[in-house]
């Protein structure tokens, strides 16, 4: 199964209509580990779907998003990044280039208690480690 198809298999599991511009996003997504910004999505798929306008790549990238096919990222640097890695894992930050990779799941030990000292139960949390990656360090 080819990104393309792997894609569109996703779009009609969600319910969504299978359309150039979600497919070439999605399989973008999927084949990048580098965590891009929107505008880099949309520079990408402006090459594969010439047709893809900017605002189309935002709204593209929302109804994903709502669709659960990919996350949404803050980090820094005041720009959303997105990937298509939607299971759990946390996230390196490189403190000099501002590289983002995922980091498994199980390479942090799980946090020892669920409910913290305010009285909060904590339902869900990924963390993020900064550092230098392997070429800044
Ligand atoms: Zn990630």
């Amino acid at each position: 199964m080819n990104a393309r198809s792997g894609a569109e298999e996703l779009l009609k599991e969600k319910g969504l209509r299978v359309t150039q511009p979600r497919v070439a996003v999605l399989a973008y997504l999927a084949g990048s580990d580098h965590h891009p910004t929107a505008e880099e999505v949309g520079a990408a798929v402006n090459r594969l779907v010439p047709t893809a306008a900017r605002a189309s790549i935002y709204n593209v990238l929302h109804s994903l998003k709502d669709a659960g096919l990919v996350g949404e990222l803050f980090f820094d640097d005041a720009v959303v990044r997105y990937e298509a890695n939607v299971g759990r894992h946390h996230h390196f930050v490189c403190s000099s280039c501002g590289g983002v990779a995922d980091v498994p799941w199980d390479a942090l030990p799980p946090l020892p208690k669920r409910r913290l000292p305010g009285g909060q139960s904590v339902v869900s949390y990924a963390v993020t480690l900064r550092g230098l990656c392997p070429r800044c360090g």
